[in-house]
């Protein structure tokens, strides 16, 4: 996968007097192959900053890369997302396999197209033998799979995940990680990992920034900045974990 950099990055929704500014002078990088996890109270404009990486909101200033090129406004997306709700991501009316392989390269055969499923299903621990199922008896975690597989499908450079486990419970949520740390191991993901919540984070992410009212407020290796951090709103978020959460397979 390839490097992703945010470059003096702002972005305001509304225009005018009214505009409001969701993210001023961000400067972040994504080195290829590496989890870079997001961390930020409700409204500190996480979400805002994937949403422009993946070019859903415009930029007011600066710029956003990938491999060194600014992210293309058509054509083939170097970036995918995946989303919080599980449920609203994935069309009821389409089988997996639809899903899965409607982002997929042109002009790959019927038969490519369905290896690539399969290989695709088996890389997130679904039964490939289920593609031709409909999403509506899948558990939320089992969705968020499907969902993940299907921004494989689009072979990104970058994967850019926001809260994608945030609507699911606590043991569902260790699962999802799980997969996620074996995903970056095997395929060398680089990947853009939001979350409110530090535990989370500091569960796949090698480095973590903190954002705070649209500011980046500190940027570093995760063990760095979670275990001394510098920024007084970082020992904030810290001292509001209740306790450490484990994660276990
Ligand atoms: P987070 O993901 O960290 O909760 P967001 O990026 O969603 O934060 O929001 C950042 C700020 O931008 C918030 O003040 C939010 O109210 C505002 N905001 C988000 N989306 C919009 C929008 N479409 N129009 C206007 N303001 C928005
Ligand atoms: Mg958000």
């Amino acid at each position: 996968m390839s490097e992703l950099r945010f470059e003096d990055v702002t972005i305001k929704y509304g225009i005018g007097r009214s505009a409001m500014t969701a993210v001023e002078d961000v400067n972040l990088t994504v080195p290829e192959g590496s989890v870079v996890g997001v961390v930020g109270e409700s409204g500190s404009g996480k979400s805002t900053l994937a949403r422009a990486a993946v070019g859903l909101v415009p930029l007011s200033a600066g710029r956003i890369t990938v491999a060194g090129r600014p992210v293309p406004h058509r054509g083939p997306r170097p970036l995918q997302m995946v989303f919080q709700d599980p449920y609203s991501s994935l069309d009821p009316r389409m089988t997996l396999g639809e899903s899965i392989a409607e982002i997929m390269p042109s002009g790959m055969s019927r038969r490519d197209r369905a290896a690539e499923v399969s290989r695709l299903m088996k890389l997130v621990h679904l039964d490939p033998e289920r593609a031709g199922s409909y999403p509506a008896r899948l558990s939320g975690g089992q969705r968020q799979r499907v969902a993940i597989a299907r921004a494989l499908a689009g072979r990104p450079r970058v994967l850019i995940a926001d809260e994608i486990t945030s609507s699911l419970d606590v043991l569902i949520q260790g699962a999802i990680l799980n997969l996620i740390r074996e995903l970056q191991a095997e395929l060398g993901l680089s990947m853009l990992f939001i979350s409110h919540n530090l535990a989370v984070v500091r569960y796949v992410a090698a480095r973590v920034a903190v954002m705070r009212d649209g500011h980046l407020v500190e940027e570093g290796p995760t063990a760095e900045v979670l275990g001394d951090p510098r920024d007084e709103y970082t020992r904030e978020l810290l001292a509001a974990i209740p306790r450490p959460v484990h994660f276990t397979p």
